[in-house]
């Protein structure tokens, strides 16, 4: 089981979103809410990618700051590129 299909986000009018999770076992689903919660503290902060600015996907670790492995080698360019220009 993976954490992508536990939560699931959909973007309304920013800032808003609207935040569901399937029904699991309590355990778990003690689990999926403190990630939900975190998430959701995230979200309402803003939670968007540093470098192309989508909105972070929901599965992505909480103190992720790039929304693909792309954007993460992408943005670490660009510091480099700073650097030497
Ligand atoms: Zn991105």
């Amino acid at each position: 089981m993976t954490d992508r299909a536990d939560i699931w986000i959909e973007e309304l009018d920013p800032p808003f979103v609207r935040m569901g999770h399937s029904v699991w076992p309590w355990q778990t689903a003690t689990r999926i809410s403190r990630r939900a919660a975190a998430l959701g503290r995230n979200y309402s902060r803003g939670w968007h990618c540093a470098y192309c600015g989508e909105l972070m996907p929901e599965w992505k670790r909480i103190d992720a700051k790039y929304c693909k492995e792309g954007c993460r080698k992408m943005a670490a360019r660009k510091r480099r590129e700073r650097k030497i220009g």
